[in-house]
């Protein structure tokens, strides 16, 4: 018997059906382990609900509120019908539901009256998304004959500090949890995304913030896996739109799939497994449409594959910053100014490469942050100093992952190799001393080229492990 935890996104819960889907997959695996499900809310939901507080702030429409509730209603309403064959259950859950959408109702009329929006209010506000998805898919497991209670975030213990829209699970959270969910009956539903500040109000852990649930729930709990189901087989070895023939990784190390989300790949936010991973436990990508297969293992040492390299991943929304100027040569500070200069203005460094002559500091950034960056630049660096501010965002980074390169000689100058063989320009290179990846850049209309050329040269759609 294991216990498991379960995150379901809003995708997998998205309408009746795929609710019912879910129900099965519980009733499923629930013979032979322990479960509590995370859920997140019916997929678009979360936007819909912020899309309409900041239009009530702006233009204060009451009747625009009503229109959105009364879509908002049917649709939970409907899911309910498509996925509760019970009547009386079914009838439970819409009370519930009703409940919930006058409070969201009323919210939105103060909004439109007051014609301002906090960050506090946004919370409130978009934590209706779950909150009307939990007592659904409980009232799902219950039609199936598995007893089933549905809890908030803050029900569930999960305490966090009073920063709202992005708010930090306290440390008592770890022992709240087990004290409102253990011993388990049934299989609890609880909301993913939203908790509760020490004062009572309303907050969440930021957009896609159930994966953190998940992880906090089965780390307070002592879980034996967390799974994450996706619609997609795992994580992968590379972008299957690009690579057809990309295949699932089986086991990669917490490490490999931090390495893989710092370079664009949509595994899970390093910021979501971090609970598992000072518990170790094992993280799990699960497939809605394969249940019985594997999936992708997350596991402190995941297994070394033989050619080293498990992964290759490719961001083409980046853009690459040159900072230059004789004078930067043997003059200390100018990194820390550069560094600086971005942090203060919010922008997020992705690679940094400075060869040993100083003349010239390659930065690459998203390529959203472009503007801003430079102009902070500007404004933070002597024109003495540093000649030459420029930037290219027709440039993609791509990224090779995996631990086993580690110690190995070769990695580099296989992957350089490959580019050169395919008359691929490099346009410069980074690779910490963690040498967990290599990563690089090229020239955008070069990139999907290189992402081929990688996967074939190290072997990544020949079965692994
Ligand atoms: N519903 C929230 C969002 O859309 C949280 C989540 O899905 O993880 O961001
Ligand atoms: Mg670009």
């Amino acid at each position: 018997m294991a216990r498991l935890v379960m995150k379901f996104g809003g995708v997998s819960v998205a309408d009746g059906q795929k609710l019912r889907h879910v129900g099965d997959l519980v009733r499923q695996f629930n013979r032979d382990n322990e479960i509590v499900l995370v859920t997140s809310a019916l997929q678009g939901v979360t936007d819909s609900l912020l899309e309409c507080a900041r239009k009530s702030a702006s233009e204060g429409k009451v009747s625009e509120v009503q229109d959105f509730i009364k879509k908002l209603t049917e649709r939970h309403n409907q899911a309910i019908s498509e996925a509760i064959t019970d009547p009386k259950i079914a009838q439970e859950v819409r009370e519930v539901v009703a409940v919930k959408i006058s409070e969201l109702e009323k919210a939105y009329i103060g909004i439109c009256y007051l014609g301002e929006l906090t960050t506090r209010s946004l919370d409130y506000i978009s934590s209706y998304g779950e909150q009307l998805a939990a007592p659904i898919l409980s009232g799902v497991l219950r039609d199936m004959g598995i007893p089933s209670r549905h809890f908030t975030g803050a029900e569930a213990g999960i305490i966090t500090d009073s920063e709202y829209g992005d708010s930090h699970p306290l440390g008592k959270t770890y022992e709240l949890i087990p004290q409102r969910l253990l011993p388990l009956k049934g299989v609890p539903v609880v909301t993913g995304f939203i908790a509760k500040d020490e004062k009572g109000t309303i907050t969440t852990l930021g957009r896609g913030g159930s994966d953190l649930s998940a992880s906090l729930i089965g780390a307070a709990i002592d879980a034996d896996e967390i799974w994450f189901w996706k619609e997609t087989p795992g994580v992968l070895t590379t972008d299957p739109k690009i690579v057809p023939d990309a295949k699932t990784i089986p086991s990669i190390s917490y490490r490999e799939a931090m390495e893989l989300s710092y370079f664009g790949a949509k595994v899970l936010h390093p910021r979501a497994i971090e609970p598992a991973i000072k518990k170790g436990i094992p993280v799990r990508v699960k497939n809605t449409f394969d249940p019985e297969g594997p999936g992708t293992q997350i596991v402190q040492n995941g297994i070394k594959k033989k050619g080293v390299i498990k992964a290759v991943t490719v961001s083409k929304k980046v853009a690459l910053l040159n900072i230059s100027g004789a004078e930067m040569i043997g003059t200390p500070g100018v990194a820390a100014q550069v560094f600086t200069a971005l942090a203060k203005a919010g922008v997020n460094i992705i690679m940094i490469s400075q060869g040993s002559s100083e003349a010239n500091i390659s930065i690459v950034i998203e390529e959203r942050h472009v503007d801003k960056a430079e102009a902070a630049l500007r404004a933070e660096l002597s024109k003495d100093l540093v000649k030459d501010i420029s930037h290219n965002h027709n440039v993609s980074a791509l990224a090779v992952v995996g631990a086993g390169m580690a110690g190995t000689p070769g990695v580099a100058a296989r992957v350089f190799k490959a580019m050169g063989g395919a008359g691929i320009n490099v346009v410069m290179i980074s690779q910490g001393s963690s040498e967990h990846n290599i990563s690089f850049v090229v020239s955008e209309k070069d990139a999907e080229r290189a992402v081929l050329e990688l996967h074939r040269e190290f072997g990544l759609a020949e079965d692994s492990a």
